[in-house]
């Protein structure tokens, strides 16, 4: 089995590590699994989590990492951007995955004159965004820029409450420029076909695990595979239960610790 983690809320809480979570991933390699961690947040480069996954002690290696900056990069090689110009709303662990896969990058902070137009926008998170950037961003798009999200959560559940999230800045940047994004991250298809091919498997031999319902469960639904919620993140017991047939995590676990009991 390929088993495919959700991060914050599954291995980990902002930076505690979730009791046991390394153990565990040890053990499923052990029994022969296949491993991959899959996050939406575009915050980080995907040498940055592999850093900080083996920091925790989950002895990763870049090619099971699927971040969805680092995705984004990927999908605009797919699409020969290489050399084209594109134009980001988001921090630096997204402007280094688009540089490394070939792009000319501009934000509303580059001290370099910005240019007329741009091949792409790509939007993720970005703690510092401003109405300058929202406003290029519709020009840009005005003038032909696709429009890419590395992900649509509008929140997620930091240290001391919940924080807006790069679905949030998606979604001003859809409506002050009136077209919808394409997106990268969770619940897309994107980054489990990715992983998939990575790991030559199909889906009927992949496990999504996490803990929220909306991206993580979706993402594994869509695709026909496993999917198993965990309850130490956003969605609790009583809403992991209101999911009836086959919209139900095939397995709620209380923790990922509870997978030794199963694989
Ligand atoms: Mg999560």
């Amino acid at each position: 089995m390929l088993f495919v983690f959700d991060l914050d809320g599954v291995l980990y809480r902002d930076n505690s590590i979730i009791a046991g979570a390394p153990k565990t991933v040890c053990y499923l390699r052990k029994a022969g699994h296949k491993i991959s961690f899959a996050t939406n947040n575009a915050m980080l480069s995907r040498k940055a989590y592999v850093k900080k996954l083996n920091n925790m002690g989950f002895d990763c290696t870049p090619d099971e990492v699927m971040a969805s900056a680092y995705a984004a990069g990927l999908y605009l090689k797919s699409k020969r951007a290489g050399g084209k110009k594109v134009f980001v709303v988001g921090e630096k662990g997204l402007q280094q995955e688009l540089k490394t896969a070939g792009l000319k990058v501009f934000t509303g902070r580059s001290r370099v004159s910005l240019p007329k137009s741009t091949a792409y926008v790509v939007v993720g998170l970005d703690r510092k965004f401003n109405y300058k950037a929202l406003k290029l961003a519709r020009e840009y798009i005005e003038k032909g820029a696709k429009l890419i999200a590395t992900n649509k959560d509008y929140t997620y559940p930091g240290k001391g409450g919940i924080f807006p999230g790069g679905g949030s800045l998606v979604a001003a940047v859809e409506a002050a420029s009136g077209v919808e994004a394409f997106v990268i991250g969770k619940p897309m298809p994107f980054m489990l076909n990715k992983l998939r091919e990575i790991n030559q498997i199909k889906s009927k031999d992949t496990i999504v695990v996490g803990d929220r319902y909306d991206t993580d469960i979706v993402f594994g639904k869509r695709a026909k595979t496993k999917t198993i919620m965990v309850l130490t993140g956003v969605t609790s017991k009583k809403e992991a239960l209101k999911y009836k047939g086959k919209a139900r995590p095939d397995l709620i676990l209380k923790s990922v610790c509870d997978l030794k009991k199963y694989y």
